[in-house]
Formats: C-alpha cells, sequence, structure tokens
C-alpha cells in the first residue's frame, strides 16, 4: 500500500488557508493522482512523520497517507482517496465508557515540534478507495487510530490544535509563532527561512 519513487515538497505550515476549509473530492484517477500519492508517502518520510494529508503539501484534495503503529506496536502504512471516517467511542459523550477514549500527546507536521494532549476514540475505521477507484479499508488502534482521525481531520479543513481548549490552543500557537519568528522551523516546513524572505 506503498507508492514508491516520490518526490519530498514543502509542507504547509499553520495559517495557510489550504489548511483550514475541506478538501475537494478526487474526481480523476490518473498518473497525476498517483504522483500525489507518492510525493506524499516522500514528504512523510522526509519529515519522520506518521501520516499526511494532501492539503500539507499544498494539494486541495481528499487523500491522506499514514505511516505508525497500532496499539500492538505493528508497524501499518498505507493511504485513501477520498476516505470516510468511522470511530468508536466519543470524546464528547458523558456515557462514553472510559476504555473507548484516549488521552495522549498529538502533534502536526504543520505545526512541527507542538504537542499537546488531546482526547480521541481509541479505534477508527476509514473506508474509501486507491489509485485506481478499489475500495479500501483501514481500521486500527493506538497511534493508528489517532493517526487516521487526524488526517481525516485535515481534508474537513481541521487542525488538531482547533479540537483543544482556548488556554492549550493558545500557548500550542504562541510557541509556534516564536519558533517560526526566530527561523527555528525544520528545513522541510514551508515556513523554514521565511523570516529572512518575509
Ligand atoms: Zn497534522
Amino acid at each position: 500500500m506503498h507508492l514508491p519513487g516520490g518526490v519530498a515538497r514543502p509542507i504547509t505550515v499553520y495559517g495557510t488557508p489550504v489548511l483550514h476549509r475541506p478538501c475537494a473530492p478526487v474526481l480523476r484517477f490518473d498518473a497525476e493522482l498517483r504522483t500525489l500519492v507518492a510525493d506524499l508517502f516522500a514528504s512523510m518520510a522526509a519529515a519522520e512523520g506518521v501520516g499526511l494529508a494532501a492539503n500539507q503539501i499544498g494539494v486541495d484534495a481528499r487523500v491522506f497517507v499514514f505511516d505508525c503503529p497500532d496499539a500492538d506496536g505493528v508497524r501499518r502504512a498505507g493511504y485513501v482517496v477520498n476516505p470516510v471516517l468511522e470511530v468508536i467511542g466519543t470524546a464528547r459523550s458523558a456515557f462514553a465508557r472510559r476504555d473507548t477514549v484516549v488521552a495522549d500527546a498529538e502533534g502536526c507536521l504543520s505545526i512541527p515540534t507542538q504537542y499537546a494532549t488531546l482526547t480521541r476514540p481509541g479505534r477508527a475505521r476509514v473506508t474509501g478507495v486507491d489509485v485506481d477507484g478499489r475500495l479500501v479499508a483501514h481500521a486500527g488502534t493506538g497511534t493508528l487510530a489517532r493517526c487516521l482521525q487526524h488526517e481525516y481531520d485535515h481534508l474537513d479543513g481541521t487542525v488538531f490544535v482547533d479540537r483543544l481548549d482556548e488556554e492549550s490552543r493558545r500557548q500550542v500557537l504562541t510557541a509556534h509563532e516564536r519558533l517560526a519568528a526566530a527561523g527555528g522551523l525544520p528545513a522541510w516546513s514551508a515556513g523554514a527561512g521565511s523570516e529572512r524572505n518575509a
């Protein structure tokens, strides 16, 4: 489920408009889509990430890739086009059983090196299609469950900080802005060196 031969592209930073609006469904299953998926894998690897959505490399398309372990430590890599997400456990439900939601540190390549604790359902499943339009499904627990939800959120224009309480959100974004202003973003970030180009 991994498409090789891609080229790493710069990863967009929080505040870039394409990250903050829903992405468009993929309608054409052509060479361009195959290149996009391969480039997403290459970009994720270059940034040592566990997941990456198309709008994080500036492309308005409902596609994401992942490469991370599930709750049993089994590494799973794959991608999905036009995903539909199902979760088991509802973080906001007063009736949620404790074992159905998990609080853990979460971060995002579009807000590099910043982390915050976020509670999410502990199991997730996405269904969608591959680059040839064939049906695929990916289900996961642990980091994979978190990743599937995080990447799906990206395609709806939601970044993980949007799910934090106001105080935590402000802390993460303030630290991010300071790091960016100091020229401290990683080389693979589209925001790297922006203090020199501003
Ligand atoms: Zn992210």
